[in-house]
Order: C-alpha cells, then structure tokens, then sequence
C-alpha cells in the first residue's frame, strides 16, 4: 500500500469511528471495534486524536461482564454550533442549535412589509446577537445555512422568488462577507425535507416527499436517502402542475396551477374577507359549518395534488407542512377521504401521509442540520 492509500484508510477509519461515537454513544473502544471490525489498536490510536481535538470526551465506567469496567465515549455535541435561518414570505427564523440538531436559542420575526434591504439587516443583527450570546466552545460557529421560498440554483444563487423579491441578491456572499464562515443558501422545501429526515417525521424513511403549504405549495424529495435537486437546482415545483387545464392564470406563467387551489393562501381567500385570525379561531372552537366546510375543500384540493405525487414517485410517505394540518386531524382526514377515492387501495396501507413534527422550524433545522454534515464530513477529510 502506498503512502497516499494508507492515509485514505486513515481518513476513513477515522470518519467511521467518529459516526459510530456520534449515533451510538456512549460506546466502548472494544465495542466500536466489535461493530467496526477495526482492530483495538486502530481504534484506540484514531478515538486518542478525537479525543484531543474534543470531538469525542470519555465518561464514567460502562457495564462489563467482569473485570475491569471500560471508559464510555461519548459524541462532545456542544465542540460547535450551527445557525440556520428560514426567510420566509412574512416571517424570519433564526435558530441556533449544537451539532446534534437540539435547539439552543430561537428567534422569530413577523416581516410585514419589510423589504429585502430591511430584512437583511435585520437578519445580520440578528445573526450578530446570536453569535455574542452563544456558549463558549472549542469550534465556535460552524455555518449558517439559510432558506428561501424560491428557486436556488447549484450555485447557491437565489433565482426566482416568486412571492418575494430576493431573486438576484447574493446573500451567500454578503453573510460570508459579514461572518467569516462558511454559508449555504438552500430552498425551503428542500431544507424542510432534510431536516424532517434527520430530526423529524421521516427519520425512517429513504424515500418520501415534503410538501410545505403556505402561500404557495414547495416540494423536497428524497429519493434513495439523498436529496434530489434537479440538474439545476429546481426540482419540486409541484405547487405549479396543473390541476386544471382551463383554469386561471399563475403568475409562473401556466393556468390551473395546484398551490392557486391548495395553498394556504387560496384556503384563507375561500373565506369572508372580514374573517381575521381572532374570528378564525373563534369559529374553530365552534365547529363552525362554514369553516369546516372550507377545511375539507382545502383537504380534498390537497388530496388532488398529492394523487398526482403518490403516483409518480410510490414513495413510502408524504410529509405535510402546514400548521392547519398539525394542530387537527380534520384537514389530513379529508386529505385521506380524496386520496382513497382515487387511489388504488393499497396507496392507503403502503404510503404513509403524516403531519410534519418539526412544524414551522423544519426548514430552519434542515438548514442547520446541513452545515453540521458538512463540518463533520470536513473534520474527516
Ligand atoms: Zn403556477
């Protein structure tokens, strides 16, 4: 073996002993060489280096079967921290977290009107706020990995937001610039999709989409247990298939488009426009008939949509993102009335349609979640 190999099994040695710490500790050295097939020498010289460079710290005494009790590692998930930011259409998360993805402090803001200039001074602030107030640690901040609802290329440039007006601004380079660490601009379905499959609803899934339903419908998918972003970045764009070929006209160009049926924003104009989130909410609590019924129309044009998804890609589940999803059974049960009568019956027992557990934090988390893959990945290269 050549030098160069020896040092690539070193690398990969190494990178697997450090994922066995991060998702099995507390985990003895004889343990990691059980399960790893290294030998006890190879283990111990590789977890001695991540050891001293306070990846991984030694605990108390373990069980053992008789004889001397081993030291337990464990994954130091406070060696760094990520931020990761969701700009939304009207709203701004600013989430810090460790490098296990647990949230370490959260900072929400409503945008209003706010304009990009505005809103990217008060992310800064932000960023800066939570970067003085962030516990002492041996790597400090690791990244920040922000989402937008809009097209991001493979470049990381924002391309087309069609609700806001973030196309073209290069916000990768401006946080680089400001922070000094490395930054990931992704899309907000994709984020939430990750961050669902690392922390989330579709933890034990490898296949299965993310549908965010706000003021337009955003697609992740992960297909094979990876992301799958298009050839350009832009794959997902399920809010604008057609649902009605003479329907009216989106501003993505094409008519009928899903999201002008099923999107939050077409729920809450099928209401009276004098409805506001106290009234809402009030007729909630009632049962009100007018409501309720709107709920189920909002289920069923769901529903009509996600047939369309269940039967393209036979994924092993749908996540749905949408905080009227989440907080009642009512709306995924119409949702389910739709897809099972136009779905072939085994849909039903072989594809799971679930409400989001990480809730409007997805993306934020997914986001994080990425930029802590990536350091790992970087500290084993
Ligand atoms: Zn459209």
């Amino acid at each position: 073996m050549t030098i160069a190999d020896q040092n690539l099994v070193k690398k990969m040695n190494r990178r697997r002993l450090l994922q066995e710490v991060i998702h099995h500790s507390p985990i003895s050295r004889a343990s990691l060489s059980k399960t790893t097939g290294l030998n006890k020498s190879t283990v111990s010289a590789q977890i001695q280096g991540l050891v001293d460079e306070k990846f991984i710290f030694e605990i108390g005494q373990g069980q053992s079967s008789g004889g001397r009790r081993p030291v337990m590692l464990m994954f130091n998930k406070q060696a760094g921290y990520a931020i990761g930011v969701d700009i939304g259409v009207d709203d701004l998360t600013v989430l810090l977290t460790d490098l296990d993805g647990s949230i370490v402090s959260e900072h929400y803001f409503e945008l209003e009107q706010s304009s990009v200039n505005e809103t990217m001074a008060l992310l800064l602030k932000t960023i800066e706020q939570v970067i003085r107030t962030m516990p002492g640690s041996p790597y400090g901040l690791i990244g920040i990995g922000i989402c937008v609802p809009g097209l991001v290329n493979r470049s990381e440039q924002i391309v087309l937001t069609p609700n806001t007006h973030w196309n073209g601004v290069d916000v990768k380079k401006q946080v680089e610039e400001a922070f000094n660490v490395p930054v990931t601009i992704e899309n907000e379905a994709n984020a939430g999709a990750y961050g669902e499959h690392i922390y989330g609803a579709a933890k034990a899934f490898d296949d299965f989409m993310y549908v965010s339903i706000s003021t337009g419908i955003g697609v992740g998918l992960v297909l094979n247990n990876e992301l799958y972003r298009g050839v350009h970045g832009f794959s997902g764009e399920m809010g604008h298939m057609t649902i009605d070929f003479n329907g009216p006209k989106c501003n993505c160009g094409n008519r009928g488009c899903w999201e002008l049926y099923a999107s939050e924003k077409a729920f809450r104009q099928s209401l009276p426009a004098d409805w506001d989130e106290k009234e809402l909410n009030k007729r909630f609590q009632q049962n009100d008939v007018v409501l309720f019924r709107s709920l189920e129309n909002f289920g069923h044009h769901l529903g009509i949509g996600l047939v369309n998804i269940a039967n393209t890609f036979d994924p092993e589940a749908i996540i749905l993102r949408n905080p009227l999803i989440e907080s009642n059974p009512f709306v995924l049960n119409a949702v389910k009335n739709t897809l099972s009568s136009r779905m072939n019956v085994r849909f039903e027992t072989e594809c799971a349609f679930l409400p989001s557990t990480l809730g409007k934090n997805a993306p934020a988390l997914g986001a994080c979640s990425m930029m802590i893959e990536s350091f790992i990945k970087g500290i084993t290269a």
